[in-house]
């Protein structure tokens, strides 16, 4: 029998009890006597004496689930005041319950967060994912996979969160427990990888001064080219150009002025680049342009066009005015070589006569 039962039964038996013993009163004053009525009032005061031992006992039971009730609900509340992870229950658009780091990833008090919603904490434009996922969320279509969004904090700040949801009821009404995770610092240190990354890549295959591809870059890609050039039956071309008396420059105006000089070379010989050229600083003051499907004659034309914008050019340093030149030699794919190093060799040579001949001229191979 459970409490309430038993407390039924105890006054309802303390009751017959009472009518027993008026009966035995009233037979007893008009002088008779039953014994049996005191019989059964005894038998039920038994009965009342025992039930009451249960209930007792009933009494202590219940009090100990309570306590344990009460302490697993402590443990509880615990657990989800001090979770490293927001908590949220969502019914109609607000937070019904809130745990204090989901107030404190969006800088509310407790207070405050519970007069506002999932769509008072996300960015203006991510609103209609919010509640498209709210949609889903509660008709128990989303996936398991947790969604990303754009926080808006109180002070206007964003905090990148994680959310993860899955639908409950609250006193019979469809509602959502969500579980929400900054991570700001995640994404923050993924970005700072990516950069990183394009940095090293950058790096690696671009010269520092100039922002012109290194020889290593080149070394890797001109091969590829020429492999392509071969098969398409198409030509390819390079131009060799190099500084005349550069060494004077460096002496004349200093290091830091040559090295002006070396920049404006490289802004020029992109300037006058196609997309598919691949504009190179090959040494010190060594540049190489590779032009895939330009012929001898062209890549002969483009280099006189780079010459003449060198020669024109007034480099800016400090109060200096500084004028240089600059020889270049041709060679072209497949007639001077069918191999990079074959190819680079031929406009050597041909730049080496181009500063025999007096500099500041081209020459073909
Ligand atoms: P030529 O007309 O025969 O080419 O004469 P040049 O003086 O240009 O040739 P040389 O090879 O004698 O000298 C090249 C100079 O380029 C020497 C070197 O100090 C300078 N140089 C190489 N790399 C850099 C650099 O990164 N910055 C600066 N400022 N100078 C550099
Ligand atoms: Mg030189
Ligand atoms: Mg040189």
């Amino acid at each position: 029998m459970d409490e309430p039962a038993l407390r039924t039964e105890i006054v309802r038996l303390n009751k017959i009890i009472q009518a027993l013993m008026n009966r035995a009163e009233r037979s007893m004053s008009i002088g008779e006597s039953d014994f049996s009525i005191f019989q059964t009032a005894i038998m039920l005061e038994e009965q009342v004496r025992r039930r009451t031992e249960e209930l007792e006992a009933a009494l202590r039971t219940n009090e100990k689930i309570l306590r344990a009730l009460r302490e697993s609900e402590a443990k509880f509340h615990g657990l989800v005041d001090q979770s490293l992870v927001g908590i949220a229950i969502i019914l109609d658009g607000r937070f019904s319950h809130a745990n204090p780091k989901l107030a404190s990833i969006f800088g509310y008090s407790a207070d405050e967060i519970l007069r506002l919603g999932p769509l008072d904490v996300v960015v203006e434009n991510e609103r209609p994912l919010v509640v498209e996922h709210l949609r889903k969320g509660i008709a128990g279509e989303t996936k398991d996979t947790p969604v990303i969004y754009l926080g808006l904090r109180k002070d206007g700040t964003r905090v990148h969160i994680e959310v993860a949801s899955s639908p409950m009821s609250v006193a019979g009404r469809p509602a959502l427990i969500a579980v929400l995770t900054d991570i700001s610092e995640r994404v923050q240190a993924e970005t700072d990888v990516h950069m990183l990354n394009a940095q090293l890549r950058e790096m690696a295959t671009h010269d520092a001064l100039t922002g012109l591809f290194n020889r290593r870059y080149l070394e890797d890609t001109f091969e590829r080219e020429l492999i392509r050039a071969a098969r398409q039956n198409r030509p390819v071309s390079v131009v060799m150009g190099d500084l005349d008396h550069f060494k004077a420059v460096n002496d004349t105006y200093g290091h830091q002025a040559g090295d002006a000089v070396l920049r404006e070379f490289g802004r020029l010989m992109k300037l006058h680049a196609r997309g598919s050229d691949i504009c190179c600083r090959y040494g010190g003051e060594e540049f190489l342009l590779v032009l895939p499907d330009m012929t001898e004659e062209k890549a002969c034309e483009r280099a006189e066009q780079l010459r003449t914008a060198i020669a024109d050019a007034t480099i800016m340093f400090d109060t200096s005015a500084i004028r240089v030149t600059a020889s270049f030699g041709v060679a072209s794919f497949p007639r001077h070589g069918k191999t990079g190093d074959k190819l680079i060799g031929a406009a050597d040579n041909a730049l080496y006569a181009a500063k025999e001949s007096g500099r500041n001229q081209v020459r073909a191979a």
